[in-house]
Order: C-alpha cells, then structure tokens, then sequence
C-alpha cells in the first residue's frame, strides 16, 4: 500500500519528495511505503487548514454533530477492513483490533459528536455591582495532534474528534510506523462530508514532520501522546512560542495486589493487564506488587496461565501475543532481558525471556511473554519503561510498603489495586501519585472521566468537557448595566 498525506480532502504525494518504508511486524517484511514529509508538506496542510477555519469554526454545532456521528458510523461500516489494517500494521491481534481498537475509534467521534451539543459555557453575575460577565469558548484555530504506534486509530482519533467537534482545524500525525488506518480514515471523513481543510493527515517521522508541526507559528496547540524524551522535546520547543500543549507520555505502573482480593479476578485481568497488545499499553501494570502472604501462591498461578498464552501470527483467532511493532521495538525490549540474565543476583526470569518463531512468519517480531522477579523497586527494570510483554514481580510485606513502592517512580500515568477491603481502597486511593486509579478492575473506561498522568507520565488531561477545554480558549466578556 502507498500512503500519501491527506490535504484539503484529497491525497498528495510528499513535496519532500521522500518516501519511508513500511513493514509488518508478523511478517517482518516490508509492504508499503509511505511520505516522510517536511515543512513544506506542513506548510500545505495549514494553508488548508486556516482556509477552512472561518467556515467550520462558524459551523453549527448540531451539523457539526451530524458529521461526526457520521464518521463513528462509517467506522463502524468498515470495521473489518481497519480492524485487518491495523493488525497488520501494527502486528496486534486481529481479534483485538476488531474488539477494541476499531469500536474506540468510532466512540470517539461518536461521544464527541454528542459532547459538543451538551458542552455550555459560564456566566457570572456580580451581584450588588450591575454587572453580568458571561465566558465564551472560542475553538483555537489550527491545532496539531501527534500520536504514537501502540492504539494507532484510537489514539489518534481520541485528539482529533475533540479537536474539530470544538471547531478547530487540525494538523495530525499518526506515527510513522503504523500509518495506515490514519490514511484510510481520511477517505471516511470525506465521505461523511467532513469539508475539506477541517483534517490535514501528514505523514512522517518525528524529527521532520513531527518537528515541522510543532515548531510552525501557525499551529497554536499541540496535543501529543507518545514518550517522555519526545514530550520533554516538544515542551522545549513549544514553549517560547506559548503554546498550549497537552502531553500524555510514559509510564511504569504498578499493580498492587493484596490477600483478601477476590483472586480468581485478579489473576485474569493481572494477565491482561500485563501483556494485552503484547504488553505495548502505556496504562498496562509492568510492576507487580503481591502482599507477602499470597506471594508464593501468586507467583506459581501467575506463570501457569502465563505460559498458557499462545503467541503467534496476528491473523490467528487463537493468538492472544501478536508481533512487536517493529524490529527496533523488539531490541530494545530484549535488551531489558539481557540486562536482566546478565544480573542474576537481582533478577530471576521465572517465565519466557526468548525470541519466538512462527512457521512461516520466521522473520516476524515475536517475543515471549515475560516474567521476572525482582530484589528491588529501585533496579533499572522497575524503574524505566520498557513497553514490551515484560513484567516484573515482588512481595510486600504491608500497606505501607505497598504505597511507597508503588510511588517510588518518576512516573505517574495509572495504578491498578486489588484488595475487597474498602478503607483500604479508600485511603490508597487518595495516596497514590497517578493520575488514574483501577481498583479491582482494569483498562475500564468511561469516556466522560479525565484521562492523564502526573509527574513524568504527563501535563494535562484528555477525556470528557477536558478535551473540550483544551480545544477552546475562554473569552470572558463583562458588561455594566
Ligand atoms: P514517540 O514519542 O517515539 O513518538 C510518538 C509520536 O511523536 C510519533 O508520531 C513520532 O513520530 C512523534 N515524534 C517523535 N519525535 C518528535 C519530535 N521531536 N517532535 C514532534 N513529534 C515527534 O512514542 P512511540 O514510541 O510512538 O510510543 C510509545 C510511547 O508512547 C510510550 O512511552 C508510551 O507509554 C507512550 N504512550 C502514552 C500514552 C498515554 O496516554 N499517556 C498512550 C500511548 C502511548
């Protein structure tokens, strides 16, 4: 397949006149290529952008609406040929790109294209002074949305749809190693009459597209979702130029499990939560925490049904581990594992560890589901993140520890606590630095709740009347009578 970007509702080839390779991981081969854009091509897409901006920004919101629900719709229609898209783009289960990838990229403009009719500003009156003041949110302009590889059409429609339901026009980039479905949702928001310019997709890698984006003085925001390096780098760059930035990045959440949790449970979702999508979730638990007195039990069960887990080609129904995203990816998950052999006194690798070949997709990037055990939370495996099917184990001896080893991280995305004792839940709840807590439950989501990190893991939040927020400046307007 050959992408090209997606400007004023029409394909262009790339003015850079530079094009990428890619590959599918199941298969490590390479099946298509695609733009490496540059300045230029940016410079494009916005003119389209501000050309459209008077009219849409001026658009009703129920037709805006009416587009929208539209889209989720048309999404919806071709479940089947983005769910096969984005499996092999990304080398994800089919299975799962049909079960969730897919359905979430039409909810997105599905909750949005409802947000917007339900979304109302303030008025305050001060009383004793004659005065009204009333807020008007005004959409901002031309705003950029960068995603990354791991929830390619989920996340990246999860920035888009706020972002032209509140009336702005948008500059977006999916990430250059799974573009495809990005490409193919430009054809549907064509059809669903979105008007040209509304929705510019150009393609490419960070250092050129990504960069081109951020540093263009014509875009006034940027909502970015990827790594803390990347994130720190567009701060930098972005923040002479003030402009607003939403920045969901990494993390290394912990999963803290106690003994009176109900365990069946537990043990189920601790194995979804550690290698669903081969474990590349930035809200998957990578540190396991087991209260000391059900450690042994944990432990034994946990690898049971760990080594039950059948990794293979993603087309497969019985596949529940697909392929790494890429051959890079794949190393650098392999090099935590080296790590890790290489310093038995600090770990012990209780399950998988090694590279996996499937017939007939021997080049493919398959990596077992990983279990390691760990003498301690300040070691370089708990306290960086590695975004792969690796996880590593623990006992605690009590409450307190449990709490301090789970807060001893730079990162701050999402926790995950299994306990039936509510005071419990309660008090742990309130304690720990993440910016989303699950607790006896996992990856449960309600589009209307804030969505984002603290510390390392991010600044802002998506979700709900917040994305909404973000998308529109408040214009206060007071009048004397
Ligand atoms: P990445 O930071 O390498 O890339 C993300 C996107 O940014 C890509 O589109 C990339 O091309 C672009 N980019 C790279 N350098 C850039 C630059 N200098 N300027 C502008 N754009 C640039 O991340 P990735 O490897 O694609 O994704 C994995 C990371 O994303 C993990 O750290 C994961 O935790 C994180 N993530 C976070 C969330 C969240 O909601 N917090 C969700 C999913 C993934």
């Amino acid at each position: 397949m050959t992408i090209k970007n997606f400007i004023n509702n029409q394909d262009h080839i790339p003015l850079s006149g530079m094009w990428l390779d890619n590959y599918e991981p199941a298969t490590g081969k390479i099946y298509g290529e695609i733009p490496n854009s540059n300045e230029d091509d940016v410079e494009r897409a916005v003119q389209a952008a501000e050309e459209a901006f008077p009219a849409w920004s001026q658009t009703s919101i129920d037709e805006r609406s009416k587009i929208m629900l539209r889209i989720a719709d048309l999404i919806e229609e071709e479940l089947n040929e983005l769910a096969v898209a984005e499996s092999k783009d990304n080398g994800k289960p089919l299975w799962l790109a049909k079960a969730v990838d897919i359905p979430r990229a039409s909810s997105n403009f599905r909750f949005y294209g409802n947000a917007i009719t339900q979304y109302a500003s303030k008025s305050h009156e001060s009383v004793g002074k004659n005065t009204i003041n009333f807020t008007l949110r005004k959409p901002i302009g031309v705003v950029g949305c960068i995603s990354p590889w791991n929830l390619p059409l989920y996340l990246f429609t999860w920035k888009i749809a706020p972002a032209i339901a509140a009336g702005n026009c948008v500059i977006a980039k999916p990430s250059e190693v799974t573009p495809a479905t990005a490409y193919l949702l430009g054809k549907i928001v064509e059809r669903a009459g979105l008007p040209a310019g509304v929705l510019n997709i150009v393609h490419g890698m960070g250092a050129s597209c990504g960069s081109a984006i951020v540093k263009h003085p014509k875009i006034k925001a940027i909502s970015f979702t990827g790594g803390t390096t990347t994130g720190a780098a567009i701060a930098a760059q972005a923040a002479p130029m003030f402009k607003k930035l939403s920045l969901e990045l990494g993390g290394k959440n912990p999963n803290l499990i106690f003994a009176d949790c109900d365990y069946e449970k537990m043990l189920d979702t601790t194995v979804r939560s550690s290698f669903a999508n081969q474990g590349q979730i930035c809200l998957c638990g990578s540190r396991i925490f087991v209260e000391k007195k059900i450690y042994e039990r944990f432990k034994s069960g946990f690898e049971t049904k760990v080594k039950e887990l059948k990794v293979g080609n993603p087309a497969d129904a019985s596949t529940k581990v697909g392929a790494l995203v890429s051959q890079q990816h794949l190393e650098k998950v392999e090099s935590y594992i080296a790590f890790a052999k290489a310093n038995p006194k600090e770990y012990a690798i209780l399950s998988g560890g090694s590279r996996v070949t499937v017939k007939d997709f021997e080049e493919g990037y398959y990596l077992e589901p990983t279990v390691i055990e760990v003498s301690s939370n300040d070691c370089k495996l708990n306290q960086e993140e590695i975004f792969g099917p690796v996880v590593t184990i623990m006992p605690f001896e009590d409450e307190q520890e449990a709490l301090k080893l789970a807060n001893s991280t730079r990162y701050g995305l999402s926790s995950t606590l299994w306990t039936s004792d509510l005071n419990r839940c309660m008090r742990l709840s309130n304690a720990m630095e993440s910016g989303i807590v699950w607790v006896n439950t996992w990856l449960n989501r309600d589009l209307r709740t804030p969505f984002g990190g603290v510390k390392d893991s991010g600044v802002g939040r998506e979700g709900g009347f917040e994305a909404l927020d973000f998308f529109t400046e408040p214009k206060n307007v007071c009048i004397e009578y």
